[in-house]
């Protein structure tokens, strides 16, 4: 199955409603209480570990701009 969501900013993989990162099945989110195999809450623990990692790595390359990580 998929899912069309309209407050969904693609460009920016936003959530317009909740103005944060789109995680199906988070608090205030229109699919709340949908079932899905991995809970909301791990999947926004997980969005926002990543979300600080990509930060680190901003930080680091510009620091170092021939720097790979
Ligand atoms: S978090 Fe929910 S309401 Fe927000 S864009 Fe994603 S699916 Fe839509």
């Amino acid at each position: 199955m998929s899912y069309s969501c309209p407050h969904f900013d693609i460009a920016r993989d936003y959530c317009l409603r909740l103005k944060t990162d789109c995680v199906p099945g988070r608090p205030g989110c229109v699919l709340t209480g949908s079932q899905f195999a991995v809970p909301a809450k791990e999947r926004v623990q997980q969005t926002k570990e990543e979300k600080k990692e990509r930060k680190a790595r901003e930080l680091l390359n510009q620091d170092n701009p021939r720097a790979e990580i």
